[in-house]
């Protein structure tokens, strides 16, 4: 497979050449001449996959050649994410003639608009920084022709939600659009529903297993007495543990009963501010928190080799949460472990997990607002999470007796 077979024209793939692309990767391979025939899509997966060439290449295409002006929005969660994408397609639009401008928070809003005026034909935005310039008329929307969203989950974890609403509420009925996320949580799966209702979901990057030096143990705990659980295992823990929950709330809470209780406990999640996270963060690198609560997109921030054990406090809701959250233990070739509390009602998910891990095929699996566990529409249902699909109580998963030997 080379780019020459994608479909894209001249100018963008002398801009690929400019990049030093020589293959597509799996998910520019499956990407682009999906978009380039108009299709709106989800990938779902991790970033470093090549993602952003999958829209950047056929946005740019799509583009040339059109009258000028803001065609091409590009809505990320994080400051250095809106340099990093702008940068890629700068190269990427060399030899097209198109514009690439930036705005994020942080630098003043009118070199930002000067840019514009130099020049816009694409528009890489932080959310809250996108509603000033369309506030202060800098801007219009009526142009733009595709947005893409990246990081959804981690938008919803920085609380852009509203933001993101309000963006979509000003485009043009007309027009295309790509999101992009690692997990779907519900909120995402409902901005999904209101604004991407007929797009078809990818996965970017195979489905792996995590590292074989990681030791997977399920212990069937009834949900109200998790908390005690989680206690007496950390009293004999005496290395680095980190913690997941699903919420920010129990998040924060978790984590303060475990001060309560008198653990180096703290707790990390997208309510905190920069700073606080930071702050966190370091202390857990130090040693001086040893039982970090957090939730998922919050975890992807922590850099830490040597964390001993990784809790699911909450059964994650995705398979790929679980391959992730796991995967922060047992890093550098050492060996880690990977302990789940498994409820009643969260059986379901564990079924899912297990038999990915004993190397069956598991589909897709998301959550569905309302409906709790169950398959995506339009997916042939399988085994795993594609059974029922009634809210993920106990009923559902009623086969075997324990949820997990320990
Ligand atoms: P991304 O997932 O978009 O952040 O990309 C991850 C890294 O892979 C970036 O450094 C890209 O420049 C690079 N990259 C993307 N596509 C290709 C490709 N087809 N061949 C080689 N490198 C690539």
């Amino acid at each position: 497979m080379s780019f020459d077979s994608l479909g894209l024209k001249e100018p963008i793939l002398r801009g690929v050449r400019a990049a030093g692309y020589e293959t597509p990767t799996d998910i520019q391979a499956l990407a682009i001449p999906k978009i380039l025939a108009g299709a709106e899509l989800i990938g779902l997966g991790q970033t470093g996959s090549g993602k952003t060439a999958a829209f950047g290449l056929p946005m740019l295409d799509r583009l040339f050649g059109g009258e000028p002006g803001l065609r091409g929005l590009i809505v990320v969660p994080t400051r250095e994410l809106c340099v990093q994408v702008a940068e890629n397609l700068r190269v990427y639009a060399k030899a097209s003639g198109l514009a690439v401008c930036t705005a994020f928070g942080g630098v003043d809003l009118s070199i930002q608009e000067s840019a514009f005026k130099r020049g816009l034909d694409v528009l890489v935005a932080c959310p809250g920084r996108l509603i000033d310039h369309l506030e202060r008329r800098n801007l219009t929307l009526e142009k733009v022709q595709m947005v893409v969203l990246d990081e959804a989950d981690r938008m919803l974890d920085m609380g852009f939600m509203p933001q993101i609403r309000r963006i979509f509420l000003r485009l043009p009925q007309e027009r295309q659009n790509l999101l992009f996320s690692a997990t779907m949580p519900t909120e995402v799966e409902a901005l999904v529903a209101d604004f991407l209702p007929k797009a078809e979901r990818v996965q970017i990057g195979a489905r792996s297993q995590p590292p074989v030096t990681i030791a997977h143990r399920f212990a069937a705990v009834p949900a109200h007495d998790k908390q005690l659980a989680l206690e007496r295992l950390l009293h004999r823990e005496p290395g680095r543990v980190l913690i997941f929950v699903n919420k920010k709330i129990g998040c924060e809470r978790l984590g303060n009963a475990l001060q309560r209780a008198g653990f180096p406990a703290d707790a990390i999640h997208g309510d905190k501010s920069a700073e606080a996270r930071h702050a966190c963060l370091q202390a857990f690198t130090r040693g001086k928190v040893r039982h970090l609560v957090a939730t998922d997109v919050a975890a992807r921030g922590i850099d830490v080799d040597d964390i001993e054990l990784v809790v699911n406090y909450d059964f994650p809701l995705a398979l790929e949460d679980y391959i992730h959250r796991s995967g922060r233990t047992g890093r550098a070739g050492k060996s880690g472990r990977a302990l789940s509390l498994v409820a009643p009602m969260e059986r379901r998910l564990y079924e899912v997990v297990a038999a990915h891990l004993q190397g069956k095929e598991v589909p897709h699996v998301s959550r569905i607002p309302g409906r709790g566990y169950g398959m995506p529409k339009g997916r042939p249902g399988g085994r795993g999470g594609g059974r029922g699909g009634r809210g993920g109580g106990g009923r559902g998963g009623g086969r075997g007796r324990a949820a997990a030997a320990g």
